[in-house]
């Protein structure tokens, strides 16, 4: 089982859009995928058409130890599974306070699930609080969904700082930024081509080759509670995902 988190603190880079969206291309393809919504705003729930109840969520996993598989729930997509966010999951990084191991909730809870999927999505929430550092982790390989905007830059700096922390911390040794993912990208515009000039010279094999433009059929699916590929698969976005789901699958799985 490999467990990618798609992280990035910074908020409305794609993540969940990527998570959602990946997530059914592999499902597709015949993979059994498990999203994990660490996010307490819950998009990814409800992109995969799930409908808030009081049914176990990840905060019951997190802060209450419950069995992960009690929190399964089906979805919308297909061979996709989720374990839902909660409102509640605001307060986990208080609750969970200074307890021992609180950092490898995510991780234990996982295990148990091991053969149970053949790759794990967790959408980390715009911060990097303690729910993120769980998805560190957690996960096999880090994937960075990013703007071509030049905060972009800064914010990645800021990340790979905390990655690096997790690793020297031992928190998760193997951690590092595996793979960079351009959204909402508009060839048309001059700065998006310098940007993505500059982090391609930077990161080199690490950015995707795989870019995803940006298109309306991405942002109007989640009103129906579906991916692309069930929404309109044949759209800019609905193809821009199959191709990443097969670069994912080649370099990861
Ligand atoms: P994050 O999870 O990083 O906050 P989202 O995936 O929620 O980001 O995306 C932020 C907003 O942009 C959402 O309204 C989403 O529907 C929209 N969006 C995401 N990717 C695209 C895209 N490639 N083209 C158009 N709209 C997009
Ligand atoms: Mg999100």
């Amino acid at each position: 089982m490999k467990t990618i988190a798609v992280i990035n603190q910074k908020g409305g880079v794609g993540k969940t859009t990527t998570c959602v969206n990946l997530a059914s291309e592999l499902g597709a393809m015949r993979k059994k995928v498990l999203v994990v919504d660490a996010d307490p705003q819950g998009n990814a729930s409800s992109g995969l058409g799930f409908q808030f109840d009081d049914s176990v969520s990840l905060y019951d996993i997190v802060v209450g130890n419950e069995d992960p598989k009690w929190a399964l729930h089906s979805t919308s997509a297909k061979n996709v599974s989720l374990i839902a966010s909660n409102i509640n999951l605001v307060g986990a990084d208080l609750e969970l306070g200074g307890s021992d191991g609180r950092e490898f909730r995510l991780r234990e809870a996982l295990q148990k699930l091991e053969n149970d999927f053949d790759v794990v999505l967790v959408d980390c929430p715009p911060s990097l609080g303690l729910l993120t550092v769980n998805a560190l982790a957690a996960a096999n390989r880090l994937l960075v969904p990013m703007q071509c905007e030049y905060y972009s830059m800064q914010g990645l700096s800021l990340l790979a700082r905390t990655v690096q922390m997790v690793r020297e911390q031992g928190i998760n040794q193997g951690a590092q930024i595996d793979a960079i993912l351009l959204t909402m990208y508009n060839p048309n515009l001059r700065l998006t081509r310098e940007i993505e000039t500059q982090i391609r010279d930077v990161f080199g094999e690490h950015v995707l080759k795989t870019v995803i433009p940006r298109n309306i059929d991405l942002a109007a699916a989640p009103a129906q509670g579906l991916a692309i590929r069930d929404y309109g698969r044949s759209s800019r976005g609905g193809q821009a995902y199959h191709d990443l789901a097969l670069e994912v699958k080649r370099l990861w799985l």
